[in-house]
């Protein structure tokens, strides 16, 4: 269905509805949460089989589908690319709409449509933008960010995985790490270095890579709350046309920056699932008979204020986005007081469960808790550590000189790689 341009917010949220009602669970209709009942997961990372993971995949793609069938898939998009053309009230008015009704979790487009497609429209050649972009936004593909390799993380500039030119396509050679969603991705926004003879910065290119692509191989790496979410990515002379490069030649710093900047804004505004941490844990406090303990109620305040604000701040760099403008450090603030947050919440788990957070002994609600603190360190180190957060709101919001360990003038060939920091 196609959306008509010349609509009112109040018609489009009148058939945003219609549609939502037809194809999804109205959450008025759902129990409120009571302590003890349904699901206790809370997990950060999702803990799956290879079963249960395709399903969600398989859910998850149908819904977006359906939902850009009717119209609703990508509502500020071009139209010359699959949007709707519309402005970001309407995207407002869907979600807001969207939030009353019980839908798949989505939490695998995140990275492509929060990161990867945001960069493909801004750097892709015509072709690519056509080719991909519709596919991205109704889940006919998903996308991955192929950035981190074993000696370039923080300091990404210093990324070895090799661009040659050939003819009209480019090959590369070299290894990612950290690759999350690999498994069940089919492209990826790849940075390679294709000038060893330029500074660190300037002789890298952004490409799209087929993941299914001859000479692609992915392996799964299991982290310490069990699961594998991430993986190796290994990369044997894969050839890329050159239509699928970001960017010009050299620049892909830029086309990095781009996604990075879009990373840390679906990081700092990522939600919190189906029903919120808050209402898990006052249940937990009602349960275990602590809403008169001073230090739990002090804990607890402090908690949803400090949540509350940077929710704030979330919406305010979000509107900053939607209004076309550049998100900028605050979405580094937005990270670190995301995981600011998780840490004070960890603590309290800590005062409220104690041993009940260590050894499993089948009650409902509290060791489940153990999956969320192991997977929080995880979370102050993807998307750009504490530190270098702080690097960046020191620079570039305080003003104070840039960290001195860069060299940014001699050609990468000539640098001894891990001897520096960026
Ligand atoms: C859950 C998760 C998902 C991820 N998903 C992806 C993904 O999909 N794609 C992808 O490409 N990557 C992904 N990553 C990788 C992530 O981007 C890197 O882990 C991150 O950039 C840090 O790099 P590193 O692990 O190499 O650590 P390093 O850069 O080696 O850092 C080690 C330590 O040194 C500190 N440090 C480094 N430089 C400085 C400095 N200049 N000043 C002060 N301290 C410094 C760091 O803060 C850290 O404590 C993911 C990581 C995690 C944890």
């Amino acid at each position: 269905m196609a959306i008509s341009t010349n609509q009112t917010i109040e018609q489009f949220t009148a058939d945003a509805h219609k549609f939502l009602a037809a194809n999804a669970e109205s959450r008025e209709s759902q129990k409120a949460f009571v302590w003890g009942e349904g699901s206790d997961n809370v997990s950060m990372f999702e803990e799956r089989s290879k079963q249960s993971e395709d399903e969600l995949v398989e859910r998850a793609k149908k819904w977006r589908q359906q939902k850009f069938d009717a119209g609703f898939g990508w509502i500020t998009g071009p139209t010359q690319y699959g949007g709707a053309g519309l402005t970001n009230e309407f995207e407002k008015a869907y979600n807001r709409a969207e939030s009353q009704y019980k839908v798949p979790n989505q939490s695998i487009f995140q990275i492509g449509l929060g990161m990867v497609a945001p960069t493909i429209l801004a750097h892709a050649s015509d072709e690519a933008r056509e080719k991909f972009l519709r596919a991205m936004w109704r889940a006919d593909i998903v996308a991955c960010q192929l950035f981190s390799e074993p000696g370039a993380g923080s300091d990404l500039a210093s990324l070895q995985t090799k661009a040659e030119r050939d003819g009209d396509e480019w090959i590369i050679t070299g290894q990612k790490v950290w690759t999350s969603g690999a498994q069940y991705s089919d492209i990826g926004e790849i940075i390679c270095r294709t000038d060893p003879g330029l500074p660190k910065h300037k002789g890298l290119t952004g490409f799209i890579v087929d993941m299914h692509a001859p000479g692609v191989e992915i392996r799964p790496l299991r982290q310490m709350t069990g699961g594998a979410s991430f993986n190796e990515v290994f990369y044997n002379e894969v050839r890329v046309p050159d239509s699928y490069r970001l960017g010009e030649v050299n620049n892909g710093w830029g086309v990095a920056l781009t996604t990075l900047m879009n990373e840390r804004a679906s990081i700092g505004t990522s939600s919190g699932g189906d029903v919120s941490a808050f209402t898990r844990i006052q249940a937990m406090v009602q349960h275990f008979g602590l809403t008169n303990d001073p230090i739990v109620r002090e804990k607890m305040a402090d908690l949803f204020i400090r949540t509350k604000v940077a929710g704030y701040n979330n919406q305010r760099a979000m509107d900053k986005i939607r209004a076309g403008q550049t998100p900028g450090p605050e979405m580094s603030i937005a990270k670190m007081a995301l995981v600011e947050n998780q840490k004070r919440m960890n603590d309290f788990l800590c005062l409220v469960l104690g041993s009940k957070l260590q050894a499993d002994t089948g009650e409902w609600g509290t060791y489940s808790w153990s999956q969320f603190l192991l997977g929080a360190p995880g979370m102050r180190i993807a998307g750009g550590s504490d530190e270098v957060m702080r690097n960046i709101v020191g620079e570039r919001v305080l003003g104070l000189p840039k960290d001195t360990g860069i060299d940014s003038k001699s050609a990468f060939r000539d640098i001894k790689v891990g001897t520096q920091t960026s």
